[in-house]
């Protein structure tokens, strides 16, 4: 059995209560490592701690902030196999994927903001004639706190903690208690990397528990959180009026609209992972399909072909489409809205949504891949959140319909659109609302560009120069030199 412990002030420790969770793996079911359950006093010793540290921290000349981030993007690199294999164990998702995706873009959110925080700058506005000038500073906050989610475990919270520190932050962050194993060991290769006791202190353990602390405690200047809408709301309702600084990436509910004239060979390939890459696990995912009615059947009959030949095995195993789901809970979550799709005369199921019990592995949370085929926008399928390998299918005639369902959401982080006409693509893109859009591509990231969501996907934007504009409160100084 793994313990996994806080890293509070450099150091690895138990929770103060020595209470402690069950860590599953999706794979087999069992129980393969515990964790601290941190409370209150956990948050409160690791706040302390982080206040601390800041002076020095945000003292610390640039290039030398960046050349710890850059080790540290090196030591996730050079740990690369260790780390995708504890990702895939805890997550669930094929090793293939941690290894192509998860962890190298761990390193690279580290030596992206490395870069970037010696490219920062601010503005100054000379009044000629008046003889005064003003500059903005844009100064370290202090202690921040830093909530993640399951899916995406060590990408995420890098995502975070990266541009925290990079703009002279000292961290606190709370990763998910479901996926816990990568933050841990992202604690060691900081430790290795020499980064400075405190400045980073991660702290396991629920989310209404620790997580709650962190949000409440009033030393913490602002919170960045990724998970779902529910839980923003409720993170929302108690930072608001204490005045917080607040970015919320929250949940999606994407449509991939795809029109008779697109690329339909490269469309199709690139809807089955924007389908069910990660178990259709990533916020992103388009769990929304419409199309042209003219290629309607032809894409269904092709659609249906490709997903029944995905191959669903042990994540760690062989090369695997998909892997587990990532736990009992959430796969009872999902086929939940399979059964209900099941008994509408509405829906129909084309492929899949059958758990899988593997041979030698009967207790893994394994589920085929799903299309289901509804008749209309309003069903529970097409407006909430399932967060699984499931998609519904539904047909379209015209442009201005495929528009109005697809903004038919109380969602509106990402949309795809599928055409090779110029003047659509960009009708659509001014017209869609959602904070990301993709034409004849998906999940095309560059980390320089806002990330983020519309609507109930979220306030604010991570990425880039947005994510230091968050992590750092500007100040305006203005000189009379009359
Ligand atoms: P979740 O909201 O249940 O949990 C997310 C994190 O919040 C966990 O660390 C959890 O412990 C913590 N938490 C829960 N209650 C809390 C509270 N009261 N106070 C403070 N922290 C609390 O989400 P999840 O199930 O882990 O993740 C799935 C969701 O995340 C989906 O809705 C998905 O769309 C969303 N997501 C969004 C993005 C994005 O960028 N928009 C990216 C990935 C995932």
């Amino acid at each position: 059995m793994i313990s996994i412990l806080n890293y509070i002030n450099g150091e690895f420790v138990k929770s103060s209560s020595g209470k402690t969770l069950q860590n599953l793996s999706p794979s087999d079911g069992q129980v393969y490592s515990e964790l601290p359950r941190s409370s209150k006093a956990d948050i409160d010793i690791a706040v302390k701690t982080a206040q601390n540290a800041f002076c020095s921290w945000s003292n610390t000349e640039l290039n030398e902030r960046a050349k710890l981030m850059l080790c540290i993007a090196d030591l996730i690199e050079e740990d690369l196999e260790n780390l995708a294999m504890a990702e895939s164990i805890d997550n669930g998702k094929p090793l293939g994927l941690a290894k192509s995706v998860d962890i190298p873009r761990a390193a690279s959110n580290f030596r992206f903001f490395a870069h970037a925080l010696t490219q920062f700058n601010s503005e100054s506005h000379e009044n000629q004639g008046l003889n005064n000038i003003n500059f903005t500073l844009r100064k370290a906050m202090g202690v921040v706190g830093c909530i993640s989610p399951w899916n995406l475990p060590l990408y995420l919270l890098t995502w975070k903690i990266a541009p925290a520190l990079a703009a002279g932050n000292c961290v606190v962050a709370k990763p998910s208690e479901v996926t816990p194993m990568t933050a841990y060991l992202l604690c060691k290769i900081c430790k290795n990397a020499g980064l400075p006791k405190g400045v980073l202190n991660i702290v396991h353990g629920l989310g209404p528990e620790a997580g709650q602390a962190l949000i409440e405690h009033p030393k913490v200047k602002a919170i960045s959180f990724t998970g779902g809408t529910e839980t923003g709301k409720r993170i929302a309702s108690t930072a608001a009026p204490m005045f917080k600084k607040l970015s919320l990436e929250l949940g999606g509910k994407n449509p991939n609209l795809i029109f008779a004239d697109c690329d339909y060979e490269k469309m199709l390939t690139t809807t089955l992972r924007s389908s069910f890459a990660n178990q259709g696990q990533i916020c992103l995912c388009g769990s929304r399909v419409f199309v042209e009615q003219s290629i309607y059947e032809t894409f269904k009959k092709d659609f249906v072909n490709r997903v029944k030949a995905l191959k669903v095995g042990h994540p760690t195993k062989d090369n695997f489409d998909l892997g587990a789901v990532v736990s009992l809970e959430h796969l009872k979550k999902v086929t939940a809205y399979i059964e209900e799709a099941k008994t509408d005369k509405h829906m129909k199921i084309l492929y899949g949504g059958n758990r899988m019990n593997l041979k030698k592995y009967p207790n893994g949370y394994y589920l085929e891949p799903c299309i289901i085929e509804v008749k209309n926008n309003k069903c529970n399928l097409n407006q909430q959140e399932i967060f699984g390998p499931v998609v519904s299918l539904m047909p379209f005639e015209t442009e201005e319909e495929a528009l109005g369902l697809a903004n038919d959401s109380a969602y509106g982080l990402s949309a795809t659109v599928w055409t090779q006409n110029l003047n659509r693509s960009m009708r659509l893109s001014q017209q869609l609302e959602a904070g990301i859009i993709w034409i004849n591509t998906w999940l095309n990231r560059d980390l320089r560009t806002p990330f983020g969501g519309t609507k109930q996907s979220g306030v604010g934007r991570e990425g880039g120069f947005e994510a230091l504009r968050f992590f750092t409160e500007p100040k305006n100084i203005c000189i009379d030199y009359n």
